[in-house]
C-alpha cells in the first residue's frame, strides 16, 4: 500500500491507514495494518514498532505521536508496561458533530484519537456523546469506511442534550485532550502512579502507603458513574499500583482535575528529586 494522503490533525493511525486503502480501492483492513508492535527493553521504555504499511513514512516517531495514544502513555509514565496499548483495536467511536465540522472544514470525515481513547464518554470539543455505531448505516465505527462518513454525516442530527453529560465526563474528556497536547516531553520518567499516590493522600484518602482505594473508587463512582469497572466492582483501582491506561486517566482527573496541574507537581517533583 502507499500512503497517498497524509494524516490530519488528531487523525487516528487505524483511520489514516484504511482512508489511504480505500483511496487506492484496497477495502481489505485488519489490525495488523495499524498496530504496533512492541519491543522491550529492561530499564528503558518499550520501543513501538509501526506496521510495515507505514515503515516506508521516515519520521516514524512523528506518526506515533501525532497519531496514536503513545503521548498519553508516556506522560502518564506506563510506557514501560508491556500491556499498555497504544493502538486500540476496540470500541473506535465518532462525535457527529465534529465528523461534520471536519467536512466542512477539510472535505473529509475520519477518526480522532481523542475518541477512541479508552474509557471517555463524550467529545472533549463538543461534549456530545462518543457513538461506536453509525446512526445512517447502522455499522460499527470500527468496520464503518472512513470514505463512507461523507454520505452518512447527511443523516447525522445537529446535537441535542436529551442526555445532557454531566460536567465532569465533558471534563475528564478535556483532561485527556489536554494531557495529549500539554508539552512536558522534557521530564524523561514520569512516575504517575507516586504522583497520584501523594495527591490522593493530600486529599485525605489516607497515607502514602496506605490509600483507601474503595473510598477513592466510590467517590469516582458518585462523580463517573459505576459503568467504568468490569463487575461494578473496584478491581481496577484496588490492583493499583498496576491499572490500565484507562483507570489511570480516571484516577489522573480525580486527583488532579487538570492536566496543567498534573503537569505542574509532575515538574515541582522531578525537580526536586534532581536538587
Ligand atoms: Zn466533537
Ligand atoms: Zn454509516
Amino acid at each position: 500500500m502507499d500512503i497517498i494522503s497524509t494524516y490530519f490533525p488528531d487523525e487516528y493511525i487505524g483511520s489514516f491507514i484504511r482512508r489511504n486503502k480505500e483511496l487506492q480501492c484496497e477495502y481489505k483492513f485488519s489490525k495488523n495494518d495499524y498496530e504496533t508492535q512492541r519491543i522491550s527493553f529492561r530499564d528503558k521504555d518499550n520501543t513501538e514498532i509501526l506496521p510495515r504499511s507505514i515503515r516506508q513514512i521516515c519520521d516514524q516517531e512523528r506518526v506515533l505521536t501525532d497519531t496514536t495514544l503513545h503521548p498519553i502513555a508516556k506522560k502518564l509514565g506506563i510506557l514501560k508496561k508491556i500491556t499498555t496499548v497504544i493502538t486500540p483495536t476496540e470500541k473506535w467511536s465518532i462525535c457527529e458533530q465534529c465528523v461534520t465540522e471536519d467536512i466542512e472544514s477539510v472535505g473529509v470525515a475520519y477518526i480522532h484519537r481523542q475518541h477512541i481513547v479508552p474509557g471517555l464518554t463524550v467529545c472533549y470539543k463538543h461534549a456530545g456523546p462518543l457513538k461506536s455505531v453509525c446512526i445512517a448505516c447502522s455499522t460499527a465505527i470500527k468496520w464503518h469506511h472512513i470514505t463512507g462518513f461523507y454520505q452518512c454525516h447527511k443523516s447525522y442530527a445537529p446535537l441535542k442534550y436529551d442526555n445532557a453529560p454531566t460536567p465532569h465526563h465533558f471534563q475528564l474528556s478535556e483532561f485527556s485532550a489536554d494531557l495529549i497536547s500539554i508539552d512536558i516531553t522534557h521530564v524523561p520518567n514520569v512516575n504517575s502512579k507516586k504522583l497520584i499516590r501523594q495527591r490522593l493522600c493530600e486529599l485525605g484518602y489516607g497515607k502514602i502507603e496506605n490509600i483507601d482505594y474503595v473510598a477513592v473508587s466510590e467517590d469516582i463512582i458518585k462523580i463517573l458513574g459505576p459503568g467504568i469497572h468490569k463487575n461494578g466492582l473496584p478491581s481496577a483501582w484496588s490492583n493499583f499500583p498496576s491499572p490500565t491506561l484507562s483507570s489511570l486517566i480516571k484516577l489522573g482527573y480525580f486527583a488532579y482535575r487538570k492536566a496543567e496541574s498534573y503537569k505542574r507537581d509532575v515538574e515541582t517533583t522531578t525537580l526536586t528529586e534532581r536538587l
